[in-house]
Parts: structure tokens; C-alpha cells; sequence
């Protein structure tokens, strides 16, 4: 499984919650590219693209 470290206070956005790209539920977490997504989330698209950077940090 790829772990993403999302420590970074970039990748939370605390003044609202937004639908996850990948499973539409409202999360305050942001992906490198501002996009919203959970992390659980990021991480599951990431076993199933192996190779893809889209959510990596
Ligand atoms: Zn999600």
C-alpha cells in the first residue's frame, strides 16, 4: 500500500468541506493539487493506479 504523507497543513482546508473526487462524501482534506479527496481515499486509487502521481505529494 502506498502511504501518503499528508502531515503538511497544505493538504487540510479547515474552512470548509468539499465532495472526495473519489467517493463524494465532504472532506477537509486536499490532495497536492488542491483537489478534494480523503486520504484513506488517495491512497486506495494509488494500489489500484500503481504509477499514476496524481495524489502523491
Ligand atoms: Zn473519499
Amino acid at each position: 500500500m502506498a502511504l501518503l504523507n499528508w502531515q503538511d497543513a497544505r493538504h487540510f482546508d479547515a474552512t470548509q468541506n468539499l465532495p472526495c473526487a473519489l467517493c463524494g462524501k465532504p472532506t477537509p482534506m486536499r490532495s497536492h493539487d488542491r483537489e478534494p479527496v480523503h486520504k484513506v481515499c488517495a491512497e486506495d486509487w494509488c494500489d489500484q493506479h500503481p504509477g499514476s502521481i496524481r495524489f502523491h505529494s
